[in-house]
This record gives C-alpha cells, sequence and structure tokens, in this order.
C-alpha cells in the first residue's frame, strides 16, 4: 500500500498497474521498459498536461469526431493504465476499440478481450475470433489489423505505438494520431498528430473536449485540424523538457 503523502504517489501508482497487468499476464516484459521510458519523459516535463499536448488534442478530437470508422487501438499498456477512461472516449466519439499487440499471444489476446467486456464494452475488435486482414499485403504482426477495425479505418488513435506499426499504419494512408511522451521518437514524428501526454491525463481530458465539440458544426472541426501543423507543435512539445530546476 502506497501512502497518499508519497511525493511520488501518482508515479508509483501507476507503476503499480503496469506490474499488475504483468502478473496477470496481458503485459508484455517489455511494456514495463517502455513504461519505464515513458516515466522518464514525464518526470522532465513536470508530470502535467502542457499547453502544446492540450492543442494536439483538440486537434485531434476533431480528426476523430469527423471520421467514418474512427477506431482506438489498445494494447497491454493503455489497457493497464486507463481501460475504463478508454472505454468512456469511445462512447463518447462513436469509435471502436481494437486489440492490437506487437507481441501477439492467443492468451493475451483472450485475457484483454475478458478485460474490456467485463468492463461492459461488448464490440472489442482484434480477438480470437475476429477477421483479421493484413495491411498493404504485409504478411506479418506489425501489419495485422482487424477487418471491420483498424484495416478499414480512416482515423486511428494509437496510444503508446511501436514506430514500425506506425509507420505500416501511415503508409497505408490513414490518419494516424499517438499520444507518446516522448516527442523524439518516430512515432511521434510520422504521426498527424502527436499528443506528448501521458495517457491517463490524456484520454480523460480528450473525453471532455467531446463533449464540447461534438456540437460544432464540421466546417470548425476540419479549420482546426487544416490549420494544425504537427511538427511544429513537436518541437513546441519538447521545449517544455526541463533540464535545469
Ligand atoms: P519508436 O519505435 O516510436 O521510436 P520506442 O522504441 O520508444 O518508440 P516503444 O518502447 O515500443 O517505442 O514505445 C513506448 C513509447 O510509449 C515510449 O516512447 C514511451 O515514452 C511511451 N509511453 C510509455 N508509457 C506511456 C504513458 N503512460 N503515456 C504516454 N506514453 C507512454
Amino acid at each position: 500500500m502506497i501512502p497518499k503523502s508519497h511525493p511520488r504517489y501518482e508515479s508509483l501508482l501507476l507503476r503499480d498497474k503496469i506490474v499488475k497487468a504483468s502478473q496477470k499476464g496481458y503485459l508484455a516484459d517489455s511494456g514495463m521498459i517502455a513504461h519505464g521510458r515513458g516515466e522518464a519523459f514525464d518526470y522532465l516535463i513536470g508530470e502535467k498536461t502542457t499547453y502544446p499536448a492540450k492543442r494536439a488534442m483538440y486537434v485531434a478530437v476533431a480528426a476523430l469526431l469527423l471520421s467514418n470508422n474512427p477506431v482506438i487501438s489498445v494494447n497491454g499498456n493503455a489497457s493497464a493504465l486507463a481501460c475504463d477512461e478508454i472505454i468512456d472516449l469511445a462512447n463518447e466519439i462513436s469509435a471502436k476499440i481494437e486489440i492490437n499487440l506487437f507481441y501477439r499471444t492467443d492468451e493475451r489476446v483472450r485475457l484483454l478481450t475478458k478485460l474490456y467486456k467485463n468492463r461492459g464494452f461488448d464490440g472489442i475488435l482484434g480477438t480470437l475470433d475476429d477477421d483479421i486482414e493484413y495491411i498493404d499485403n504485409i504478411k506479418n504482426n506489425r501489419a495485422s489489423a482487424s477487418k471491420s477495425g483498424i484495416y478499414s479505418s480512416d482515423t486511428i488513435l494509437v496510444p503508446l505505438e511501436d514506430g514500425d506499426r506506425a509507420e505500416i499504419l501511415k503508409k497505408s494512408g490513414k490518419n494516424i494520431i499517438t499520444i507518446d511522451l516522448n516527442p523524439l521518437s518516430r512515432t511521434s514524428k510520422m504521426s498527424d498528430v502527436s499528443i506528448v501526454d501521458n495517457i491517463v491525463r490524456a484520454i480523460p481530458f480528450m473525453t471532455k473536449i467531446a463533449k464540447d465539440l461534438k456540437d460544432q458544426d464540421k466546417k470548425f472541426l476540419m479549420d482546426m485540424v487544416n490549420e494544425f501543423d504537427n511538427e511544429e507543435n513537436l518541437k513546441e512539445s519538447l521545449q517544455q523538457i526541463k533540464l535545469k530546476e
């Protein structure tokens, strides 16, 4: 039990969730390392949502609301940290949720399917009995996707994605939105909208934004998306990193 007075309380709580997910068997070993990398970047931005991250979130929500088939891609880390929040966002923007694992095993897919079903989300995609296709005919796990989900989607929110997979999605012409604390990662650099923030803060914030933007007209949302410059915004995100006290 971590005492609430501990100066690193929030961060330790997240670490505990990651450890538990690993013990339950739905997080790959490398998921722990990925979490550590995220922790370090979060420390450097002061563990709070920065202005460029907020700007990116508004644009991301606008793009998701404009999409014909929006999908939120989930892996072990995202699910360990923000399963309920991801479901709330999906319901708010009428998006599908698809399990997408870099280290895909039947057991992990089965456990994640159960996790979402137990939380009341029945339509989860990417399950063992789903129709799986290969994007651009690239026959490997990084290109596999649910036929009615990511495979046919136009806009995908991919929190904590690996660079190789992000590249495949991008090359296939889809709109890619990422949540990644590392503004220098390949994923952040190749995405259309990169949200440099912790998933635990970003997803609930995006749900709030969705409630605000839902009733706006299409033109307003389109202007938001078109005026956004991801490269410029990433530069601003990088400037938020503090290397001095
Ligand atoms: P790339 O392949 O895109 O260059 P990478 O090799 O760092 O990136 P991974 O280690 O697969 O890719 O991805 C983990 C990424 O997720 C890291 O960039 C890390 O900063 C980020 N990350 C980890 N935990 C969180 C979190 N809670 N919220 C947001 N991002 C996170």
